[in-house]
């Protein structure tokens, strides 16, 4: 994947506007702080929420990713090795638990690739990040 397609942000989980800066801080299989995001992205500044409730819309994308990836897994184990219904729906019930962290994190990224333009020249031109909370500058 081409660094600084949207497929190479959306599956290294990294910041669409620069490819550089990490969407979240530890890996997705670590299982730790699962579903923290920085509020900017820590190289070129680019908010990670757009606007209040930003990710709802990751929802729907997560949404069709559990529903592809299921359908394909049971139809895969019951079609294609023979496995009965109630063991290919237990090894989903795994397969999820393990992937489930991954798929929010995808869709995430998704979203937020849909919605933010990448720009080579973003490490260049950091934009400035403001505090939220107060609502005042901050040093970077
Ligand atoms: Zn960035």
């Amino acid at each position: 994947m081409k660094k600084g397609s949207k497929l190479y942000s959306i599956f290294h989980l990294k910041c669409p506007r620069c490819a550089e800066g990490d969407l979240f801080e530890t890996p997705s299989f670590s299982f730790r702080k699962p579903f923290y995001m920085p509020q900017h992205c820590p190289k070129c500044g680019q908010p990670y929420f757009l606007e209040p409730g930003f990710y709802y819309g990751a929802m729907f994308i997560s949404y069709i990713w559990t529903g592809w990836v299921s359908l394909i897994f049971v139809g895969i184990l019951i079609w294609g090795f023979g496995v009965g219904v109630n063991t290919a729906f237990a090894l989903l019930v795994l397969l999820m638990a393990l992937l489930y962290v991954w798929i929010f994190r995808v869709s995430r990224a998704m979203w937020l690739a849909m919605n933010v333009k990448y720009d080579p020249h973003a490490l260049d031109h950091p934009l400035p990040v403001k505090d939220q909370a107060a609502g005042t500058p901050q040093k970077a």
